[in-house]
């Protein structure tokens, strides 16, 4: 469950991410009158299981069970204050479009790993870069995303427009790229393509932690700032990727 909003009396409105369906909002009915036996289950930040029911505007719950509370995160403000972070960050690059099981599975692993792992720090730029892969935003870090050129081990810069790294020569020439250092580029590459067994073995320390955020920050906010989230846009950046895959298969020869 990513929120709640009162509704009404009594009643609440869920918003909620599911294996099943993806996102959705839900109704839970009389859930804030005193002793609602709904109530203790329905809280931010929890997994549950739900039974829902065709409501008018929307579905209505009608059982649920806590399955996982995250209870380490309720208790300190710094585990609230991560767990905010990460459900937030995939309410905004998301809509109700259906399932997307392993974006799914990433917050549940990310909400776990944020309850008995004290690097919490890396776990959010883990799940920053996973997850930008998993909404159609993977930014490209072994090409230079202007001439094409393969990055090479010294100090780069990052564009958020054009979604990627850029070599020293064009990175120099191009408005609002950000240089990178070579240690953080490494990091990033290691995230995206390791398993978070594998990502944990890096060692983050707070300068490169800053950087990492601030560049993935930019990049993300550039992107929802921009609306390439929406499921228009989205849309839109599918077909011409299917487009561009039968126009490959369609060459003669
Ligand atoms: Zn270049």
């Amino acid at each position: 469950m990513l929120r709640h909003n009162d509704w009404g009396e009594a009643d609440r409105i869920l918003g909620l991410y599911t294996l099943e369906m993806g996102k959705l909002r839900a109704l839970a009915k009389g859930v804030r009158k005193l002793r609602s036996r709904k109530a203790g289950h329905l809280e931010p930040f929890t997994r549950v299981s739900l039974l829902l029911a065709r409501g008018r505007d929307m579905p209505l719950i009608t059982q649920v069970e806590t399955l996982d509370p995250y209870l380490p995160l309720h208790g300190d403000l710094s585990g609230v204050t991560y767990a905010s972070y990460v459900v937030e960050l995939l309410d905004r690059f998301t809509y109700e479009e259906g399932e997307n099981q392993d974006l799914y599975r990433l917050l549940v692993d990310t909400l776990s790993r944020l309850c008995v792992l004290e690097e919490r720090d890396l776990i959010l730029r883990y799940y920053e870069i996973r997850l930008l892969d998993l909404v159609g935003f993977r930014p490209q870090l072994f090409q230079c995303v202007h001439c094409g050129t393969e990055i090479r081990p010294e100090d780069q810069y990052f564009s958020a427009r054009l979604g990627g790294a850029l070599c020293p020569r064009c990175g120099s020439q191009t408005e609002g790229a950000q240089p990178i250092s070579l240690d953080a580029l490494k990091h990033l590459r290691h995230f995206q393509r390791s398993s978070f067994a594998e990502a944990r073995r890096a060692r983050l320390n707070p300068a490169l932690n800053r950087e990492l955020e601030t560049i993935m920050q930019h990049y993300m906010t550039y992107l929802l700032e921009r609306g390439l989230n929406t499921p228009a846009f989205l849309r839109r950046l599918r077909k011409e990727a299917t487009k561009e895959s039968l126009d490959q298969k369609n060459l003669p020869g």
